[in-house]
């Protein structure tokens, strides 16, 4: 056959063009052995285990003063920022928010591509918190980006073109992907959200070269007229009772960490809520399997063992927080664990080798809603005062949780995790016991008629406290702890230079002693920063590199007591020693009173429906109060938007700007009383002359 040379010889021209780029190299082997490829950032966490540990030490205790900047690159957006950023051979590969993806020279700051997925704007009506995603997976010669509307793309690492791009979603559903994938021997792994919105969550593994689906495991059971997919299904819907839950799809969606163990084959994930978070409107039972931590085979995805963190979840406490691996020496021997410094306020050390409970302990003050976790059963000993069935009951964490996606870090020579950690209580009300499932919106089932209370509460408490806490998960105990101005938290970074680093809401990035939390050096980034720091080599010069930009669930809420919060527009940032660049960031937001756009003639009553009607549809992305911080502040819309409020909020005028259509939501009644309150909230600010 004449063609048949020609077909072998293009592809093995292909195959030597993909090998020449250095991403081209980045195979099963070089991911397993990516603790000791120092001048790389291979994977979301480092390494395999997640640790976030660089072995690097020409940044470190004694010259980290000298740390300066290099590069920053300003986006043309406000909008929260929380990737972390992958580096390979002088080329970082970054996201930001809208699941856009970049490549820059790392050394010089040189913009190599960009690849835009045009996500679905009008998504954002079921998008719980924030637009943003968390970041890449590399793999022979491909980036791999999950989409908030939901698909999973590969890019050529060394143009940044599709090479394939597949839907992994129901699109009719709400879910939204802004977790990071993850690669385990050839196949992406990638999982989605929605439970807040009603959903069956899952995660999917696809074929690395094609795209193709090759395994999905559900967390909950599905439809009862089906077969069940699984042992593992049929197991889990004992322990699920009643069908009022079932037109939502239970939820328990996996929105962040999924992590492989090459030493035993196996892929960790977290689940979240289920849907309603009041486990009442599912009915009684564990809800298997809601808010745990599951092991599967990684090459077929077939159950191994689970472990679940939060039985009965009444509290949004998703198990989503970020998984790290080790092996750590516990009661003299050596153990293969995987931990999780939860939602609900416990650090879990559990057995990665068969689920085993090894022990949980508080890493915050102020628990509430247990009083412990039963050392044998593993069993949270839930507190009677953490439900109440109709009463209102107070409860720590709140649902924010004392941890969040905000990666941790590993210093394996101390022995010790760091991670951002938070305290807060809030009023949980009385479920609806009117709920029913509402597929065009939130579905935590409160009782509506308290929900403007429970926000006046929270924006009246004590501020939240943030730390930055170094755990020392075999003694259980803190080592230190270091307060933060905010308690919104950043992502965590360690290395062997004795460095912690991680940067806070008020847009500070800061390095402190690994040894005791001392602060050796800090940098005004002029934004909030969320997402964690990476380093890596550049020839033979360390460099760091983070993603700079304020937003996520608390960010758009924007309770007025969260303390100093700095919105502004987003960056990418790369330091090194000697470093001299400055930052000029864009002036952001608003420095006088607003001037109304218009005057409202409504009566205190019609002022306070509006004010819940905006808490139950606007609050979450245009902030308590309708004080913003990442998108527009509402109070400052000038006449000619607020004459246009119909056709952006009903019409759907600006949806490919991010702010969805509310019809079928909202009438022009509703809106008018919104309209109506957003201005009471302008002339009260006016009035007062208060800085926004
Ligand atoms: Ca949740």
């Amino acid at each position: 056959m004449f063609r048949r040379p020609m077909a072998v010889l293009s592809l093995v021209l292909i195959a030597a063009a993909c090998s020449s780029h250095p991403t081209g190299r980045i195979d099963d082997a070089r991911l397993v052995a990516a603790d000791a490829d120092t001048a790389k950032w291979l994977s979301y966490g480092r390494t395999y285990d997640e640790q976030r540990y660089s072995p690097l030490t020409q940044v470190n205790d004694a010259n980290v003063a000298e740390l300066g900047l290099v590069w920053s690159r300003e986006y043309p957006t406000s909008r929260g920022m929380e990737a972390t950023p992958l580096v390979v051979d002088g080329t970082i590969y970054t996201t930001a928010s809208w699941s856009v993806v970049y490549a820059y020279d790392a050394a010089t700051g040189e913009q190599l591509w960009t690849y835009d997925p045009k996500v679905d704007r009008t998504r954002t009506r079921t998008v719980c918190c924030d637009v943003v995603n968390r970041g890449l997976a590399l793999y022979r010669g491909h980036v791999f980006v999950g989409t908030l509307d939901g698909r999973l793309i590969s890019l050529d690492a060394r143009t940044g073109a599709p090479a394939w791009d597949v839907m992994t979603i129901d699109p009719a559903k709400p879910f939204a992907i802004t977790g990071a994938p993850r690669v385990a021997k050839g196949r992406v792994l990638i999982g989605n959200a929605g439970a807040e919105y009603g959903v069956r969550g899952y995660i999917s593994a696809y074929d690395a070269a094609t795209g193709a689906l090759v395994w999905r495991v559900y967390s909950v059971p599905g439809d009862p007229s089906l077969p069940f997919e699984s042992r593992a299904l049929e197991a889990a819907a004992k322990t699920w009772s009643g069908d009022k839950w079932l037109a939502t799809g239970g939820g328990g969606t996996t929105w962040d960490p999924i992590v492989y163990d090459p030493e035993l084959d196996q892929v960790y994930f977290g689940t979240g809520n289920g849907t309603a978070w009041y486990r009442d409107l599912r009915a009684t039972g564990d809800n298997l399997y809601l808010a745990s931590i599951l092991a599967v085979r990684a090459s077929d995805g077939e159950y191994v063992w689970h472990y679940q963190v939060t039985p009965g979840d009444n509290w949004d406490y998703d198990a989503t927080q970020p998984l790290m691996q080790a092996t750590l020496t516990i009661g003299g021997a050596p153990r293969k664990v995987v931990m999780q410094a939860s939602k609900n306020g416990f650090f879990y050390v559990i057995d990665r080798t068969n689920g085993q409970f090894i022990s949980a302990t508080p890493f915050v003050d102020g628990i509430t809603w247990a009083t412990g976790i039963d050392s044998v059963t593993g069993r949270p000993i839930e507190s009677p005062t953490a439900y109440a069935g109709l009463d209102p009951v107070v409860v720590s964490p709140d649902p924010e949780g004392a941890h969040n996606w905000y990666p941790m870090a590993m210093d394996p020579a101390r022995g010790l995790v760091f991670l951002g950690a938070r305290s807060f209580a809030t009023t949980f009300h009385a479920p609806d016991k009117e709920w029913t499932y509402n597929p065009s919106g939130l579905n935590v089932g409160y009782d509506p008629r308290y929900e403007g209370e429970m926000v006046t509460r929270a924006n009246e408490a004590p501020a939240p406290v943030g730390e930055l806490v170094a755990w020392n998960p075999v003694e259980r105990r803190a080592a230190w702890r270091v307060k933060l101005p905010v308690s919104q938290s950043g992502g965590v970074l360690a290395t062997a230079g004795n460095l912690v680093l991680q940067g806070s809401a008020d847009g500070m990035l800061s390095a402190y002693h690994a040894a005791d939390g001392r602060r050796l050096w800090q940098f005004d980034a002029g934004t909030g920063v969320m997402a964690p720091p990476v380093t890596y080599l550049v020839g033979d010069k360390q460099y760091l590199t983070v993603m700079v930009g304020w937003g996520g669930a608390q960010g758009l809420f924007n309770p007025s007591n969260m303390g100093p919060v700095k919105p502004g527009f987003s960056r990418i940032l790369t330091f090194a020693l000697g470093g001299t660049a400055t930052l000029a960031p864009t002036p952001y937001g608003h420095t006088e009173p607003p001037t109304p756009a218009a005057s409202v003639a409504m009566t205190p009553a019609e002022v306070n429906e509006g004010r819940l009607l905006y808490e139950d549809n606007c609050i979450g992305c245009h902030g308590a109060g309708a004080i913003a911080g990442p998108v527009p502040d509402l109070r400052y819309m000038t006449a000619e938007v607020y004459g246009q409020m119909e056709a952006i909020v009903l019409g759907g005028a600006r949806q490919q700007l991010g702010m969805p259509s509310f019809s079928g939501r909202l009438d022009q009644q509703q809106l008018r009383l919104i309209q109506g309150y957003i201005m009471a909230q302008a002339e009260l600010a006016a009035s007062r002359g208060a800085k926004p």
